[in-house]
């Protein structure tokens, strides 16, 4: 069997990564996306297991010291670690795997991982992204400055990545994201592992 793809998906706060990435997650039945663990409170609507794994801080530091996490950061005031059992198995089942993790995660895991592919979402705008924080919710002028401030620097770590996708129209991005999966299911050696006997057959 094939071994997955890796990604890592990387945006600002209101940048729509997360709709993106449940989009493509529909449209391709071989890709999966890794559920982090977090120290952060849950918010409404949120499913322990399916968005995050909520976890204490204790319980955090418990996993940490067993080297259970690929990658961890803080942001803001929270933790955040991804599982490296997890990304370890679903990879060797074949699938694809995205994380949706910040800079920071993004850093350790091209260091580990130089294989996987990384993609940065862009908001078309700065007034996009400024009234995509506001519509948010009842946050005040200050959090919202706050929001634009955190989101300018991490987009400042954009020319770190392999592939910059610009959510500008929903539809649009999303087939930008399809074409990068596409291209990279494509390559000669994961090709050759599963086109093995065609391969042969058309040699012989
Ligand atoms: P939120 O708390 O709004 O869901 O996420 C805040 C930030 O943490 C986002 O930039 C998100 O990509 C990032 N994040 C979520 N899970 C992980 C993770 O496992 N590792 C790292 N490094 N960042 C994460």
């Amino acid at each position: 069997m094939s071994i997955g793809n890796l990604y890592i998906v990387s945006a600002p706060s209101g940048a729509g990564k997360t709709s993106l990435v449940k989009a493509l997650l529909e449209a391709e039945p071989r890709v999966r996306v890794s559920v982090s663990h977090t120290t952060r409170a849950m918010r409404p609507g949120e499913v322990d297991g399916v968005n995050y794994h909520f976890v204490s801080r204790e319980q955090f530091t418990a996993m940490l010291e067993q080297d259970a996490f690929l990658e961890h950061a803080q942001v803001f005031d929270n933790f955040y670690g991804t599982s490296q059992h997890w990304v370890e198995q679903t990879l060797a089942e074949g699938y694809d795997l995205i994380l949706e993790i910040d800079w920071q995660g993004a850093q350790q895991v091209r260091r580990l991982l130089p294989q996987a592919k990384s993609i940065f979402i862009l908001p078309p705008t700065q007034e996009a992204l400024r009234h995509r924080l506001t519509n948010r919710g009842q946050d005040s002028g200050e959090i919202i400055e706050r929001r634009m401030r955190d989101a300018v620097s991490e987009m400042s770590h954009y020319v770190e990545f392999d592939y910059l996708v610009i959510n500008d129209d929903f539809g649009h991005a999303l087939e930008d994201l399809k074409a990068i999966f596409r291209a990279n299911q494509l390559l000669q050696a994961p090709q050759q592992m599963r086109h093995g006997g065609l391969l042969s057959e058309l040699l012989a």
